[in-house]
């Protein structure tokens, strides 16, 4: 199946997806996807551009059910800088690519947690993605110790540099940046207010605001916090993940992202 490139599909103004981490089989995805392609179809995306990320193996399940010119871009969690070789338990980018996806999760705090991922692997991987012409959608963020010394621009600035340096401007225009303070991320996070996160993106705004495809937000977003996210200056979008866990909830962020000045303004235009 050709499927569309990622550069071909409209890209906002706001971005809004998930990733599903570790969770969903094959009969849950296909559901899901099946349900939220129907959805764009029906009501269409104004100025909204949605995405989702399930796991390696359901990959090729959710391509199938989007079919190959879909508007909702399909994703990857993570993916190995060589196209190939003795790399046990890998899953290369060239391979995500085959199985239908168009955008790569890079660096979440998970990986550099859990997994060893570096500043240096994510550089491999953002250039490994670019050469196949799939979204990095470089994941960035402090831990708590880190802000309460009040160095999170610094650190958050340091990760970016470290994956993004020498590329080239066209290079830069088809990254994705999301911004994901680990003590806001998952069940023990904490939802960070809009004043916390002001000056973390007029950082990363100045930095990377109009070098990149878009900025966004990720950590315990939610339908009571949606909305002001994206009033952020510099946020262009949400990486959502168990508020959007449920097709419903989803949808409903889907919804609010579409009707916010933002993507109003852009759909107008
Ligand atoms: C995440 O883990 O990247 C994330 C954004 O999760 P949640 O929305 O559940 O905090």
């Amino acid at each position: 199946m050709k499927v569309t490139d990622a550069a071909e599909i409209g890209g906002g103004p706001l971005w809004v997806g998930t990733s599903w981490k570790m969770n969903k089989g094959l009969a849950e995805t296909r559901q899901y996807v099946r349900g939220l392609s129907e959805h764009v179809a029906r009501a269409g995306l104004a100025g909204v551009q949605p995405f989702v990320i399930p796991s390696f193996t359901a990959i090729a399940a959710a391509r199938d059910e989007l079919g190959a010119h879909s508007p909702v871009l399909l994703g990857a969690q993570n993916a190995h800088w060589e196209d190939g070789g003795a790399w046990t338990g890998e899953v290369s980018v060239a391979q995500i690519k085959d199985a239908g996806a168009q955008l790569v999760e890079i660096g979440h705090s998970e990986r550099r947690e859990h997994f060893g991922e570096t500043v240096a692997t994510t550089r491999l991987k953002v250039a490994a993605a670019l050469r196949h012409g799939l979204v990095p959608l470089l994941c960035i963020g402090e831990s708590a110790e880190v802000k309460r010394a009040g160095e999170s621009s610094r650190f958050i600035l340091e990760q970016a540099a470290g994956a993004l340096d020498g590329l080239t401007a066209e290079q830069m225009a088809r990254v994705l940046v999301a911004y994901e303070p680990v003590w806001a991320i998952g069940e023990s996070g904490r939802p960070a207010t809009v004043e916390e996160l002001q000056q973390p993106f007029a950082d990363l705004g100045r930095e990377y605001g109009d070098a990149t495809r878009g900025l966004l937000y990720g950590g315990s977003v939610n339908l009571d916090n949606a909305v002001d996210l994206l009033g952020i200056d510099h946020v262009s979008g949400l990486f959502v993940g168990r508020a959007a866990w449920t097709l419903p909830g989803y949808l409903r962020l889907l919804e609010l992202a579409a009707a916010h000045p933002k993507a109003v303004a852009a759909a107008t235009a």
